[in-house]
């Protein structure tokens, strides 16, 4: 368990499970099943570089005040590390260690040329006006100019950041080398280099994943099937409308805030404007209020974490009355919870493969800006379901073969490649 302070704001957080120990357990879980020579697992283990800055930010009212921000880069074995930036209350070094180790595993399950990394800054998005979160995520930018660029690292969205805090990462650090450089982050709006596709990717491709364990499954029939999305921000929101333009029925969807559940299916688009208007669920015509708590043990055929890691716990886990978890958000389910979710013959698709659309397509658009051509959406879409396909079936044949849950499969699949590339590189010097 993890107890960390905000410095920021001199308040305690509560406790939360430690999301760099679950990401460990998963780890040693995994590379018991395979053949890996002792070094190469102790080398993995460790994340490459952990950075931390202190810095200042002009509050509207004239005051300074100083936040606290990190960058991990897990692994550089596969090429530049990549990963998104996090602006939450909960960031602490060791979540953002965790996140970083799983983008190495997720890179390398799709085969992106990629090791993990991963940002945040502690601090809640919602407190600061428009220029206060400019001059932070310029000013945090700037600490990170001896660690990113487009060969090095690559930063790209996570909670509480979007396509306009790219777009200032993405200003700043031009403006400090002289030209514009678009592939230093991905993520960015269209306008300046961003790619047809990315703001619905991460969403698109949960929804794909679970289309294709349906499908696995034998069941076809998508107005029968009942999904419940637990957070309603870029991954859930685009899950939900994706899922119902292809028939699905999606039950229920909530925010920090809470949710709300119609069992005869919510209409989506009608969310999405309340939303927007409302900046809250609350309120929705037509529909019960619930809990987060609640929603996650509503009855559903498929229930999409896609808030915040540690929702899925030993204690809700014997509770969940579905037959589906398919992870949108990174690391959601603890390690004790995997085993009951196993146990009771629940499918879980893991974070690393359901939300893997997200990198892909920061890929497709990392490609695009160093190449500087640019792709319709067809053949954005078109690339990203081919590769969680064909990345959903090679961890299917690994689950087949060694007898595993998913889970283990696909990170089992992950830490093999990037175990073979190490041993191929060697160890320096
Ligand atoms: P976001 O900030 O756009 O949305 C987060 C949503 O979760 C919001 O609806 C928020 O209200 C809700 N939320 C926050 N804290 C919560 C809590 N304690 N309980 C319940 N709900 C809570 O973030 P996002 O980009 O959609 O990311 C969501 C998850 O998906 C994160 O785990 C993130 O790491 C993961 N992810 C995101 C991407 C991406 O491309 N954005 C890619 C892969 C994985």
């Amino acid at each position: 368990m993890v107890v960390s302070l905000n410095h920021a704001h001199n308040t305690t957080i509560e406790e939360i499970p430690s999301a760099y120990q679950t990401a460990l357990a998963q780890y040693d879980r995994a590379v018991s099943r395979l053949d890996l020579d002792e070094n190469v697992v102790e080398f993995m283990r460790w994340p490459r570089r952990e950075f931390t800055v202190n810095f200042p930010v002009r509050r509207d009212d004239g005051r300074i005040e100083m936040f606290t921000g990190y960058r991990v880069h897990h692994s550089t074995i596969m090429g530049p590390s990549k990963g998104g930036v996090r602006y939450s209350l909960n960031v602490t070094l060791d979540e953002v260690r965790a996140l970083a180790m799983w983008m190495t595993w997720k890179c390398s399950l799709v085969n992106l040329p990629y090791g993990g990394a991963k940002g945040g800054v502690l601090v809640d998005p919602k407190t600061l006006s428009m220029r206060e979160k400019e001059g932070l995520t310029r000013r945090y930018t700037a600490e990170l100019i001896p660690l990113i660029s487009p060969q090095m690292d690559i930063p790209a969205p996570d909670m509480g950041t979007g396509p306009q805090e790219m777009a200032w990462m993405m200003d700043t650090y031009s403006m400090t080398v002289g030209y514009s450089v678009p592939a230093i982050v991905t993520g960015k709006p269209i306008n300046i280099g961003g790619s047809q596709g990315r703001a619905e990717a991460t969403g698109r491709g949960v929804i794909i994943c679970m289309i294709e364990a349906l499908k696995r499954r034998g069941i076809i029939d998508e107005s029968n099937i009942t999904i419940a999305i637990q957070g309603f921000g870029n991954v859930g929101s685009h899950a939900a409308a994706y899922a119902q333009e292809l028939g699905f029925k999606v039950v229920a969807v909530s925010d920090i805030d809470g949710g709300i559940y119609n069992a005869n299916g919510l209409d989506i688009p009608a969310v999405q404007k309340y939303m927007a208007q409302n900046r809250t669920l609350a309120g929705f015509p037509g529909a019960d209020t619930v809990t987060n708590a609640e929603l996650l043990t509503l009855p559903c055929d498929v229930l999409i974490p896609a808030a915040m890691e540690g929702q899925i716990t030993e204690h809700n886990a014997p509770h969940l009355r579905t037959k589906m978890i398919v992870e949108g958000a990174n690391g959601p389910t603890t390690t004790e919870a995997d085993d009951i979710i196993n146990d009771r013959g629940i499918l879980l698709v893991p974070d690393i493969l359901a939300n893997a659309g997200g990198v892909t397509v920061s890929y497709f658009e990392w490609v695009q800006g160093m190449q500087e051509f640019f792709w319709d959406i067809e053949e954005v879409f078109r690339n990203l379901e081919r590769i969680l396909i064909r990345s959903y079936d090679g961890t299917a044949q690994m689950m087949e073969k060694h007898g595993v849950d998913m889970r283990t499969a696909a990170q089992m699949t992950a830490i093999q490649r990037v175990a073979d590339a190490l041993q191929t590189r060697g160890f320096y010097p």
